[in-house]
């Protein structure tokens, strides 16, 4: 007893050898795949509903892709880059320049007017209105 549950897991981790797995921001395409195959039981116009039908089964299936991808760098990267944009959404006291040299994200306090920025890797200094 036990036997197969436990072979199926092993089998399951072989496969998932290398693979990269799931992470925040599979959970949100998954999310938004299953809100339009939902939103398009309730409309039965056509072409829409053809339309979010392909939205969900793509947004899904990008989630599976990403979660057998063997390229665990850059998906780790794509998620990183999404949780970098939430935390600029939630940050209501700070905005986040990139710098117009090195693409260093630089954050400096909000409602300051126009200030000089200097950017901390290569020192390039740029104005913005904050
Ligand atoms: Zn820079």
């Amino acid at each position: 007893m036990g036997g197969f549950g436990s072979r199926l897991r092993n089998r399951l981790r072989q496969f998932m050898m290398g693979r990269y797995g799931t992470d925040k921001l599979n959970m949100v395409i998954l999310c938004a795949g299953l809100i339009a195959s939902v939103v398009g039981m309730f409309i039965h116009f056509a072409p829409v509903n053809l339309i979010l039908t392909l939205v969900s089964y793509g947004l899904m299936g990008w989630a599976i892709f990403r979660t057998l991808s063997r390229n665990t760098y850059k998906r780790y990267q794509e998620n990183r880059k999404y949780l970098m944009f939430l935390q600029r959404i939630k940050d209501r006291e700070h905005r986040y320049y990139d710098c117009p040299r090195c693409r260093q994200q630089v954050r400096v306090p909000r409602g300051k007017g126009k200030i000089s920025i200097s950017c901390p890797k290569c020192k390039e200094k740029f104005i913005r209105k904050t």
